[in-house]
């Protein structure tokens, strides 16, 4: 038994986890096992991947192979985004889609149907994802695609690793010239503004707003938009461009113990928003970047997550449609700003349409998502269930990769009812919604 929590540090379990490679030994443990959950890198950051019981799949950590002509690579499920980074970039390909953290399992990728910051234009991982094995309750693999065993294919991806054990993953890549990033930074003084940008900008690959949450009056939602394009050789600068494909290093500062409680306060997070915002002195700043900044902020400080102290925080991602979109994160923004429960980090996307070949459980659909981090307390509590009721009332969801708290009618009310998995994958998340 050992102490286990996701990225949130909230909840915390006892949990038996085992980790194998060999496949006869996993499909032995599946078999034999009653109820568990497979685990990623554990950067969900509820209660997803937590379970008394769990499979970690941290030892399938193989790469089978990489066609460089084609750009498709196939790796066993353990291994880590950051890890294929170093293998494709120097060879001119980069990842599809890419969440705000290069620490993910392949197999996490595939279960959370993780979205970046381009799902305008690209979509959610799903849309790249040629095939994959999955090991089934019997204990039995199905090689699954849109073709083969197609209804394990589509309720696997976004399913939250309650339809199996993914082995293998087979994806897509997407070509580049150079490892850098043209991006653009656009001030924008207030909500109205930062969602006008949105729609100017939307043929932009890639777009993201950091919002400061605690502003108010007129400067509710005053935002940056942070735009960016994979750079070609001639966007480099004689520095950059002796070394067009540079990888990311792999320099790391670390936050090395638990913040205390106080740390983080409604005033030391209106401090740093007001520098934030105003760090930026002009209104539109246009620079060549390398994609672990622009991709991974916060990846250069490990364990960043300690800095909310020993009782955790919880992500509130949701998503609601363009239709009154603007007037639903009026009011959630404004509900968050006058609560005075701050937020260090508050991010702002747009999706386009969702996909097909994904669970019913996976999470984009065509609208406005917002992830906001909050401090664990029962002050935060209480403005999530009132956020919720904005959220369901605008016909939006919330992330369940994110989530450790929504209930079960919130949950059913806005995903539905239907989901194919096996009652032997379950984690105290699933219980807790009763999928
Ligand atoms: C800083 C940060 C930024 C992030 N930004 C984004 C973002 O921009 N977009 C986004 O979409 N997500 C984002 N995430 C969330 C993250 O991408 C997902 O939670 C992802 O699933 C984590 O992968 P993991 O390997 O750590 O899986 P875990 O956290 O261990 O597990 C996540 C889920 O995947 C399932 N799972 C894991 N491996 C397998 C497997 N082999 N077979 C079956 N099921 C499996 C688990 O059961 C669980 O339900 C972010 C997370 C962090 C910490």
């Amino acid at each position: 038994m050992e102490r286990i929590f996701n990225w949130g540090i909230y909840p915390t379990i006892d949990a038996e986890c085992t980790t194998l490679n060999a496949v006869d030994k996993i499909a032995a443990y599946v078999r034999t096992t009653d109820a568990f959950i497979p685990r990623g890198n554990g950067r969900c950051y509820g209660d997803s991947a937590l379970q008394p019981k769990i499979f970690s799949t941290l030892a399938l950590n193989k790469f089978l192979s990489f066609d460089t002509v084609n750009g498709i690579i196939k790796t066993e499920a353990g291994v880590l985004l950051s890890e294929i980074l170093e293998v494709i970039v120097p060879k001119g390909f980069f990842l599809p889609v890419t969440p705000g953290t290069k620490f993910i399992t392949m197999g996490g990728a595939v279960a959370s149907n993780i979205h970046g910051k381009n799902h305008h234009k690209d979509g959610a991982i799903s849309q790249y994802i040629e095939c994959f094995d999955l090991m089934v309750e019997s204990g039995e693999i199905l090689r699954c695609s849109r073709t083969e065993n197609t209804e394990h294919f589509i309720n696997t991806i976004g399913g939250m690793g309650l339809t199996g054990v993914v082995l293998t993953v087979t994806l897509h890549l997407k070509k580049i010239e150079t490892s850098f990033i043209k991006q653009k930074a656009v001030k924008a003084k207030n909500i109205h503004a930062i969602l006008d940008y949105f729609e100017q900008y939307q043929h932009y690959t890639y777009s993201v707003a950091w919002i400061d949450c605690l502003s108010k009056g007129d400067s509710l939602g005053r935002s940056i938009l942070m735009l960016g394009e994979h750079a070609t050789p001639s966007d480099l600068q004689a520095q950059q461009a002796k070394q067009p494909l540079q990888l990311h290093s792999a320099k790391q500062i670390d936050v090395p113990f638990m913040f205390p409680a106080f740390a983080l306060n409604e005033l030391s997070i209106k401090a740093f928003n007001f520098l934030y915002y105003n760090k930026q002195r002009q209104q539109e700043i246009n620079n060549v970047v390398h994609y672990n900044p622009y991709f991974y902020p916060l990846d250069i400080l490990t364990n960043w997550n300690r800095i909310y102290g020993k009782n955790g925080f919880t992500q509130y991602q949701f998503a609601i449609p363009f239709e009154n979109g603007r007037e639903g994160l009026i009011k959630i923004l404004t509900k968050i700003a006058d609560s005075g429960c701050g937020s260090f980090l508050a991010v702002l996307k747009t999706f386009g349409k969702g996909d097909a070949f994904s669970s019913p459980l996976s999470f984009p659909i065509e609208g406005y998502t917002l992830a906001l981090d909050f401090k664990v307390s029962p002050k935060v509590f209480a403005l999530l269930d009132e956020l919720d009721k904005v959220v369901l009332d605008y016909g939006g969801r919330l992330y369940l990769t994110k989530d450790a708290r929504m209930t079960s009618a919130t949950f059913h009310q806005s995903y539905g009812t239907a989901f194919l998995h096996s009652t032997k994958f379950q984690s105290l998340q699933s219980n807790r919604l009763t999928i």
